[in-house]
């Protein structure tokens, strides 16, 4: 069985000490892509992932703003972004979004921000990789009316009118550990109504690691078993979640150059 990891920071510090070693540990366990997201701590560095993917054949890379990082955005933050995502291993913009829970940068920043990658997005013709927390109602509202492209709600937590909703727009949703917690309850039910085809399954690592590993640093690796779970939750095997979940990764971020 193999897998792809749609959603993994592998430039974290939290993996300085042992990234190659990580990576080899994802790809022995049957990972065989891995997309690197590039906000990591923000700007000026949009180049985190860039600096990976370009290093592995099998890694690809997004270029973007977390909301987090949104009050760090400058316009020439805006033209690097632009600049980047014509590079052949970037293959969406993200993670980009709000972020209500933290509320690391004040929430008018984070919809300008939001409002402004989704327009470097569209001019660029990439998906866009969405982080929403806590901020359904306002992260809805601005795709509804800044974006009609192709897209996946990352680590999506919601419940399942939340995953109704979000389908009807045309995303994929990405599943990670979280859909192992006991109290995930919830989410679970998403992740039953979501067609096999609109399905991605992601680590976010180094957070959320899936049961049994729940608290511990998360890795690529671990993905696999969330691939199980999601299996049991859809009611079908774990061989047919990794192949749909594939598939739809390589169609939603098609390869460039
Ligand atoms: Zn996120
Ligand atoms: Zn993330």
């Amino acid at each position: 069985m193999t897998v792809i990891d749609s959603h993994c920071h592998l430039d974290d510090k939290q993996f300085s000490d042992d990234r190659e070693e990580t990576i080899a540990r994802a790809r022995a366990a049957g990972v065989e892509g891995m997309l690197a997201i590039g906000s990591g701590d923000g700007p000026p560095d949009l180049e985190a992932a860039i600096r990976l993917a370009d290093r592995y054949p099998f890694i690809s890379a997004t270029v973007g703003v977390h909301p987090h990082d949104a009050s760090k955005a400058t316009p020439e933050t805006l033209q690097s972004l632009r600049r980047l995502a014509a590079h052949p291993k970037v293959v969406a913009v993200g993670e980009l979004g709000l972020d209500y829970h933290y509320d690391f940068s004040p929430r008018d920043a984070q919809r300008l921000v939001f409002a402004a990658q989704l327009a470097i997005a569209r001019e660029a013709s990439l998906p866009v990789v969405i982080h929403t927390r806590e901020a359904w109602d306002d992260t809805l509202a601005l795709l509804r009316e800044h974006w009609d492209g192709p897209g996946v709600l990352h680590c999506f937590t919601g419940g399942p009118k939340q995953a109704r909703q979000a389908l009807d727009l045309g995303f994929h949703l990405a599943f990670g550990g979280v859909i192992t917690f006991p109290k995930a309850e919830s989410t679970r039910e998403s992740a039953r109504l979501t067609p096999l085809d609109r399905l991605l399954v992601e680590t976010d690592c180094p957070y959320l690691a899936p049961v049994p590993h729940r608290g511990q640093r998360n890795e690529p690796a671990f993905i696999l078993e969330t691939v199980k779970y999601l299996a049991m939750v859809q009611g079908v095997t774990a061989e047919e979640v990794s192949g749909a979940t594939t598939r739809n990764f390589h169609t939603l971020f098609p390869r460039r150059g």
